[in-house]
């Protein structure tokens, strides 16, 4: 599988479409879902061309891995939905059976209610 550059977290990557903007380093870009499943529903991606996980694992630097996987409890922070703050729920979609709708790696955090049941 090759990775589709014109996606949409590509184009929003690239500046061509524009999101609500919730955090940005080096390696990664966290913004607002555009159809919200929660009060709060965020993105995090990372900044490299990485279909899934899978992808994610097998080709990334360590240092673009350390760099997304700090990046979600940072965002929470931002977004105060921490643990002390109530907590947040985070997951990655991957695939057709996991039903990954964007072909560029993304985890979903969210957060400020009660998320509910785990799988529906
Ligand atoms: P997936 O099903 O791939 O795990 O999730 C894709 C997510 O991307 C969905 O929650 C969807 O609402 C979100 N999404 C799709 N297009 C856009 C967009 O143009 N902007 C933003 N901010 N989110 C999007």
């Amino acid at each position: 599988m090759t990775y589709d550059k014109n996606n949409i977290f590509a184009k929003i990557l690239r500046g061509e479409i524009p999101c609500k903007k919730i955090y940005e380093n080096d390696f990664v870009l966290s913004f607002h879902d555009v159809n919200p499943q929660r009060k709060i529903h965020a993105l995090v991606v990372p900044k490299g061309s990485y279909i899934d996980l899978d992808d994610f694992i097998k080709n990334a630097k360590e240092k673009e891995i350390v760099e997304f996987f700090k990046a979600i409890p940072h965002v929470a922070k931002i977004l105060k939905i921490s643990n002390i703050d109530g907590g947040y729920r985070t997951l990655a979609n991957i695939g057709s059976n996991g039903g990954q709708e964007v072909p560029h790696l993304h985890f979903h955090i969210f957060g400020g209610e009660k998320i509910g049941k785990m799988v529906s």
